[in-house]
């Protein structure tokens, strides 16, 4: 029997990945296929699983987004294919959201459908700015309304029957036509000193708020530069702002990092930066795919230290070490085969993880380089191995070239088999969206909890350069690792979580000193 598709028309809230729903957030890891928008934040693509299907629809740089019934078709054909697709929207999705128009083509054509509300930004924006839509000492309703006109010859807001309303006024997509809201709310009587406030960007590490009163706000917005996305309020209790603003107050609030999320795995770090009020972007590990069954491996082994009088087996990371012994296991080769050979077998390691790994196996590394990379393991393998030696390199593919040419040098017969390989799973979209933050200076710091999370970030993010971040690191190794790379590097007293997260108070809290 064909399956049958269904869409789940969400909301996605305002920006804060906190501010998802537990149906939106349980539809992320349900859902076959997401479309979205640029209403979403990097924050919360970074919570979609890595094996989605993702559909972009909205504005790239340059482009146009997709046109409304562009998006209605693709919803319905990929429901026809029998996928359940999200249709992920920012705030919620009936608020200003076109989510009415998305299913009358599935009614028609008998697509089953539900809508998860989302926290609309009309009412979250202003709480994370400290302004209460509706307080019982100043007001006792609130208006949504749209300030984007649809056609220039459209009839205009009602401002008069607004204005007599004494709500609290909330304009959504009015930030080009700041200035004809003010005055078409004065034009209808309203006081010039009426509180008011444009908010930017709310929910986010980036939100500001510039509050002045209705004969002011738009010349106050433009001083401050004030982008999208904004809403505009109007309202007596705007003036609340001044005291119940909190979001920016928070120790790390108004702050954005980025770590690398563990495998398979909720990252501590994370929650506890965001319990400081950090907005935190989660990377996925880097995945290693063995490479299975691994022919030439079993050949190299074969041949391996059949002449001679000393050959070296060398390991350059934990993970080549468990996949090579894997390896072995699946192919039914014993160890006994692969060591009593001709020449005296000895093993050489890059670093104490990779040594322990195959202490793990019972086998005790002969050599270890003081510095854990690629040129001191080679240098030290040249200097140590006699004349001659052969030596077998078991790693991931596309390891460092560095390793080989000292040992070239030496006279040593080299083969270098490749084990795994590593992948980044980060989808393209969100690699170019992470990558535009970073580069507009949005990302305060890349934490990094080892060594290997920086290469997977490099392996990740596959920028240009990295000398414009600056990179926590948990111990010596790590930020020599990031430093490799050019980045700024600060690292923790102690190799702990606890640690690292006392350096990013110590940097980034209110009043710290926070170059890197
Ligand atoms: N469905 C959405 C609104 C879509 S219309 C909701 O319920 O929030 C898009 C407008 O929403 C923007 O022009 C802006 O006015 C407002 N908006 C959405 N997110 C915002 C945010 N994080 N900060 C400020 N305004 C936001």
């Amino acid at each position: 029997m064909k399956k049958i598709g269904k869409v789940y028309l969400a909301g996605a809230g305002p920006g804060d990945a906190g501010l998802l729903t537990v149906k939106t957030v349980k539809m992320l890891r349900e859902a076959d296929v997401i479309v979205y928008d640029a209403l979403i934040s990097e924050e919360i693509l970074c919570r979609i699983p890595e094996e989605k299907e993702l559909i972009y629809v909205g504005k790239r740089s340059g482009n146009h987004a997709v046109p409304q019934d562009g998006i209605n078709r693709i919803l319905l054909e990929e429901a026809q294919k029998g996928k359940t697709v999200l249709r992920l929207k920012g705030g919620d999705p009936f608020v200003f959201g076109r989510g009415g128009e998305e299913l009358e083509l599935l009614l028609e054509a008998g697509i089953p459908f539900e809508i998860i509300p989302g926290v609309t930004s009309a009412a979250a924006v202003p709480a994370y700015a400290g302004i209460p839509v509706t307080h019982r000492d100043y007001t006792s309703s609130f208006h949504v309304i749209t300030g984007h006109r649809k056609k220039d010859n459209e009839a205009d807001i009602d401002f008069a029957s607004l204005v007599k309303l004494e709500g609290t006024l909330v304009f959504l997509m009015g930030l080009s036509s700041l200035g004809r809201i003010c005055r078409g709310l004065l034009d209808a009587g309203m006081k010039p000193d009426m509180p008011a406030a444009v908010l930017e960007r709310g929910t986010t590490s980036r939100q500001r708020r510039v509050v002045s009163d209705v004969g002011h706000l738009e010349e106050e917005a433009e001083k401050a530069g004030i982008g999208t996305p904004a809403i505009i309020i109007a309202g007596r209790v705007c003036g609340l702002s001044e005291k119940f603003h909190w979001a920016e107050d928070r120790p790390l609030g108004g702050r954005q990092f980025l770590i690398t999320r563990p495998k398979q795995n909720i990252s501590r770090l994370a929650e506890i930066l965001r319990n400081y009020g950090a907005q935190v972007l989660e990377l996925p590990a880097i995945q290693t795919f063995p490479l299975t069954p691994n022919k030439e491996l079993s050949a190299a082994l074969d041949k391996f230290a059949q002449t001679g009088e000393e050959a070296w087996l060398v390991f350059t990371s934990p993970i080549g070490v468990q996949v090579f012994f894997d390896e072995l296991a699946r192919q039914g080769i014993d160890l006994r085969l692969v060591l009593r050979k001709k020449a005296e077998i000895k093993f050489a390691v890059i670093g104490n993880g990779t040594k322990t790994a195959l202490r793990g196996y019972g086998i005790t590394a002969d050599l270890m380089p003081e510095i854990y990379d690629a040129v001191s393991l080679g240098n030290l393998l040249a200097e140590t191995a006699a004349h001659g030696s052969e030596i077998l390199i078991v790693r991931a593919a596309q390891g460092s070239e560095e390793l080989i040419p000292p040992l070239l040098e030496k006279g040593c017969r080299v083969s270098d088999i490749p084990l795994y390989e590593t992948r980044s799973l980060l989808h393209e979209a969100f690699r170019e969206r992470i990558g535009e933050t970073i580069a507009a200076g949005e990302v305060d710091a890349v934490l990094f909890t080892s060594a290997s999370t920086v290469r997977g970030f490099v392996q990740n993010m596959c920028l240009q350069n990295y000398d414009n971040i600056c990179a926590v690191c948990i111990g010596k190794q790590t930020a020599q690792e990031a430093a490799r790379y050019g980045m700024d590097v600060v690292v923790s007293e102690r190799a702990a979580i606890d640690s690292m997260v006392q350096r990013v108070l110590e940097m980034f809290s209110t009043g710290g000193q926070h170059t890197c």
